[in-house]
């Protein structure tokens, strides 16, 4: 019996090609994350891949794409509906309040990393399980914060190496603009409601400020000339949005203003932005986030302001790939033991061992019967030396190491042997810019 993948899946591979599915350049990727976020204070928190729908339902907007036609949900064995998260922010929301974490301080800075679920059509850049990085900051609500978040997305797209990005930031207002906005919006769209399409029909009444984010060529053709948010601000909410912009152009940060962006969830408010590529073809944005100042309220927690974004990875990889960034592999063995008959394997086996215990990234044929064989997997385990022991050396007490690059090969006794693959290893890790 042959299984395939599911539609819209894909497997990570310890395959060094040059494609984004190669698992050296996710734990690149996910090592610079961990790093960058560290440095501006997010700590992790890992949520469960499956919620009850209802948090999504509520949490992410009974209007928005995602609810209305990208979930799995399913019901479990006892009935209750379940679905597999397709974004991280509900979700985090949900935790903080269950686990009561305002107890622990007034502000709260949070990342996470995971796979997303959402049944879309399977094409490039968009898959039905992808990944996501995305940081959550509660409890501040001036712009700094969102000048923070913003700032840190960049941040981690700079030191994976990405060129040529456009920030993209606007401001959706607080409740009062909004309603200004939405009956401006409602009255400028009226006459066009027959050309519409039927998703947009129906949010027209529900959540008119959706229709700015359809994706139907029809739609996006009428909202070009719809008025724009940014004259029906309150002062608030324009003051909140000036002083963003004043902060990133005071830590250089180049943006433009784009007035239709309202993003894909219900929940945000004043701030969101986008970041886009033009290197990845049609699924251009990469990355996405703003403030969402009522949504941890609405799960009965503490009514905190928020703000956050999420990435994601996939685009984040191909983008690298298109740009031929490039990055550094895991580590490999610094040594290959080939042993000669059993005695030697016994011996080559307590050696790998040492070196492993100390350390030291090492590897032992035990499979191949001939050198020639053992050498080639010593070759695609791309180690650096190789130390093929037989009878001969296990009288002489001596190793000999061959530099598999150089063919250099060397004498050493076995009682030295540790001491110098550890030197040989911190010079190869530090000097790690072995890139490709
Ligand atoms: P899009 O406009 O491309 O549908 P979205 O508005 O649905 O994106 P968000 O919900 O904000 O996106 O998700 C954050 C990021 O996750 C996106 O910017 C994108 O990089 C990525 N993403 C979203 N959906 C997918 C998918 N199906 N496959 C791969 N990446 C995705
Ligand atoms: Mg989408």
């Amino acid at each position: 019996m042959k299984v395939q993948l599911p539609k819209g899946t894909f497997d990570i591979l310890p395959v060094a090609d040059e494609s984004w599915r190669t698992s050296d350049l996710w734990q690149h990727v996910e090592e610079v994350i961990r790093k960058t976020t560290a440095e501006y204070g997010y700590r992790e928190i890992r949520t469960p891949i499956y919620e009850s729908a209802e948090l999504f339902d509520r949490g992410v907007g009974e209007t928005t794409d995602i609810v209305m036609k990208e979930m799995f949900t399913f019901e479990d064995r006892s009935g209750r509906k379940i679905s597999l998260r397709p974004e991280g922010t509900a979700a985090v929301a949900r935790a903080f309040v269950e686990n009561n974490l305002q107890q622990l301080g007034p502000t709260h800075k949070f990342f996470y990393i995971g796979p997303m679920f959402r049944y879309e059509r399977p094409q490039s850049g968009r898959y039905r399980q992808h990944h996501q990085f995305g940081v959550e900051a509660y409890g501040v609500s001036t712009p700094e914060q969102d000048a923070e978040v913003i700032d840190l997305l960049l941040q981690v797209y700079k030191r994976l190496g990405l060129k040529n990005l456009k920030v993209h930031v606007n401001t959706v207002g607080d409740l009062e603009s909004r309603k200004l906005y939405r009956e401006a919006l409602m009255e400028y769209l009226k006459p066009h409601f027959g050309e519409l399409s039927d998703d947009s029909k129906t949010r027209f009444e529900k959540n008119p400020l959706r229709i700015l984010d359809s994706k139907n060529p029809k739609d996006k053709e009428i909202v070009r000339e719809a008025p724009s948010i940014l004259n029906h601000l309150t002062p608030d909410a324009k003051a909140h949005f000036q002083a963003l912009c004043h902060l990133l152009d005071q830590i250089q940060i180049h943006y433009e203003i784009d007035d239709r962006i309202v993003r894909g969830l219900d929940y945000y408010n004043k701030t969101v932005f986008e970041v886009l590529t033009e290197d990845i073809g049609a699924q251009n944005t990469i990355g996405a986030g703003g403030r969402y100042d009522g949504l941890i309220g609405q799960f009965e927690g503490p009514d905190l302001p928020a703000v956050g974004f999420a990435t994601g990875l996939e685009r984040v990889l191909q983008t690298m790939m298109a740009q031929k960034v490039p990055y550094p592999k895991s580590s490999r063995p610094l040594i290959y033991f080939i042993p000669l008959g059993e005695e030697s394997r016994e011996k080559c086996f307590q050696l790998a061992s040492l070196c492993r215990h100390t350390h030291i990234p090492s590897d032992i044929e035990l499979y191949a019967k001939k050198v020639p064989a053992a050498i080639q997997n010593a070759l695609r385990s791309e180690a650096k030396f190789v130390c093929i022991l037989g009878s001969e050396e296990l009288q002489s007490g001596k190793a000999k190491l061959k530099n598999l690059a150089t063919r250099e090969e060397k004498e050493i006794h076995f009682d030295h042997l540790i001491p110098y693959l550890r030197e040989n290893h911190l010079i190869s890790t530090t000097n790690s810019s072995e890139h490709r």
